[in-house]
Formats: structure tokens, C-alpha cells, sequence
């Protein structure tokens, strides 16, 4: 049915922050700020506010040293864009969504995969085969239509006949908890039930890619991770359990392989498309663990 791959055991406590480690989370942390407190909330009703988000994350990709290309389309007569650096050979899409819902500020939703997709750039810096993108209107009322800005870039890099190997899709990643019961989940003794690890789930044409990334995590990475992939007959269960519910599964329409890495979402966070979902409800340091693991195996795969 269903296969949990432990990347790392899920007990135990974190591993103290390296000062780059720190620097990282504060980096993090002033990403989410600005987003989800300076900006607010972004999407089709806040539209200026998308673009000040937009023209934000082009600044620091900028500024890391890549070139940015905006690449333009409409939807119910305004443009929206989606954000992609520059890159030469067959590549790896690292993705998020930059909008918000409704009047939600979206800090873990998603200007935490959005900080995320920042900061690996950061770090990755002169790594070959990797491209990093940012979508608009991942969120209603656009989820899973033809506006969706994943589902448009998914067709660009089609009808362009680009080399894309497979995509990373960091979808609310920034929520930790050494808490007992912190964790909730569909799959009961498949899941820990604290919540302090990162998730990185696969459909079944992506489980080869979730393995890989997983078996890279394990005896490299301290912090905790859990992959998670159907069998065939499992599929329908792990899609009922809302494990589509992001920027990948425009992917894996197209017979992409993509994986979401992701702090669980509702399963673990309570203020889930609320206002509530503030910056300062996210825990920057396991979040920068995570991150500085996820760059160290995306490394060691390019
Ligand atoms: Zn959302």
C-alpha cells in the first residue's frame, strides 16, 4: 500500500546550530518577515502585493548572482507571473508558490517554501542542473485549473522541449515539534507521532526519486526525515490523504517525476489558511536544519 522509508530516526533532539546554520535561519526568518508581514497577503485580490513579492524574489535571486526571467501569462484579465533562474544542460525544477490564500498572510503557507527555495539557491549557487521557480496562484480559486502558475510552467517547459529531469516542491516547511502527539496523520504507525521531522512524499512514478533523495538524507543529515511513496494499489490513498495538494502534482500530470518535501501541512500546523499563520509561529532553527539538509543532498545528486 503504502512504504515509509525513514531517512533518519525521530526521536532525540536536534543538533546544535553551526554559526552558518544560524546565519541561515536568520536568513530564513527575514525572507518569511518580509512576505508574510511587510507584504501580506498576495494573490489575485492583493495583486500589487504579488508583484512586490514577485519583484522581491527576483532582487535576491539577483543578488545571489543568477540571472531571473519573468515569464508572463493571464488569467481572468490580469498577467501573473512565474519566476525561473537561468540554467544550461538537463536540470532539476526546485519550486514553491509564492501566493497566499484568501486574506491569510501565509507565512508557513507558503512563504516558508518560498525562503526555502531561496536560501538552497543561496547555497547552491554554481551548482549545475538545478533551475529554481516560483509560481503564482497555487491556491484557490485557481488550485488545480489551467492558471494554476505550476500547470502554465509545466506546458512552457513542454512546448520549449526543455531537459527537465525531475522536480523538488517545498510546500509549508516551516512548522517543527518535539511535542509528543504534535503530529496527526492519515496513515496511523506509518508516521511518528512527534512532529519534529520533514516528510518527502512521492507519487509512484516518483518513488525512484523519493528513494534516492531519501537514502542521501540517511547517515548524512542529522535531522529527522520520512519518506513516504505508494505501491500502485496505495495511490489512491496517499491522493485521499490530500499528498497532491501542491505545485508537484502539475508535475506529475505530465509524467514528471516530482516529490513535495513538507512539514505535513494540516497533519502537524494549526493555522492552516488561517489569518493566524503569522511569521513568528514558525521555528526557524529545525526549519534551517532542514533546509541546510535538503541543499547537502540536492548537492551530492547534481
Ligand atoms: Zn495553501
Amino acid at each position: 500500500m503504502l512504504q515509509s522509508m525513514p531517512g533518519q530516526p525521530y526521536s532525540g533532539p536536534w543538533p546544535a546550530l553551526t554559526p552558518a546554520q544560524l546565519q541561515l535561519a536568520a536568513n530564513l526568518k527575514a525572507h518569511v518577515y518580509r512576505l508574510a508581514h511587510q507584504i501580506g497577503p498576495r494573490n489575485f485580490e492583493f495583486y500589487e502585493p504579488l508583484r512586490q513579492t514577485a519583484d522581491y524574489l527576483q532582487l535576491q535571486l539577483e543578488s545571489y548572482g543568477y540571472k531571473v526571467a519573468r515569464l508572463p501569462y493571464e488569467a481572468d484579465g490580469q498577467v501573473f507571473e512565474n519566476l525561473e533562474t537561468h540554467s544550461e544542460g538537463p536540470f532539476t525544477v526546485v519550486g514553491a508558490h509564492y501566493d497566499s490564500v484568501f486574506t491569510c498572510p501565509g507565512a508557513n503557507d507558503n512563504a516558508s517554501g518560498v525562503a526555502g527555495v531561496l536560501e538552497v539557491a543561496r547555497l547552491l549557487k554554481d551548482t549545475p542542473g538545478l533551475r529554481f521557480v516560483l509560481f503564482p496562484n497555487e491556491e484557490p480559486p485557481f488550485y488545480k485549473s489551467q492558471y494554476m502558475g505550476s500547470r502554465k510552467y509545466v506546458q512552457h517547459l513542454l512546448t520549449q522541449r526543455e531537459p527537465v529531469r525531475d522536480m523538488i516542491c517545498l510546500e509549508t516547511v516551516g512548522y517543527y515539534s518535539q511535542e509528543p502527539g504534535s503530529q496527526r496523520t492519515a496513515f496511523p504507525g506509518m508516521v511518528p507521532e512527534v512532529g519534529n521531522f520533514v516528510a518527502i512524499v512521492g507519487d509512484v512514478q516518483s518513488a525512484a526519486l523519493a528513494a534516492q533523495l531519501v537514502r542521501n538524507w540517511q547517515g548524512n543529515i542529522t535531522f529527522p526525515c520520512l519518506g513516504l511513496v505508494p505501491t500502485p494499489e496505495g495511490e489512491p490513498l496517499l491522493l485521499r490523504a490530500g499528498m497532491d495538494m501542491s505545485d508537484h502534482a502539475c508535475f506529475w500530470a505530465a509524467g514528471i517525476p516530482a516529490v513535495m518535501v513538507t512539514d505535513t501541512v494540516f497533519y502537524r500546523y494549526d493555522h492552516y489558511h488561517l489569518e493566524s499563520d503569522t511569521w513568528e509561529k514558525l521555528t526557524y532553527e529545525p526549519f534551517a536544519l532542514m533546509i541546510d539538509g535538503l541543499a547537502r543532498v540536492l548537492n551530492s545528486l547534481s
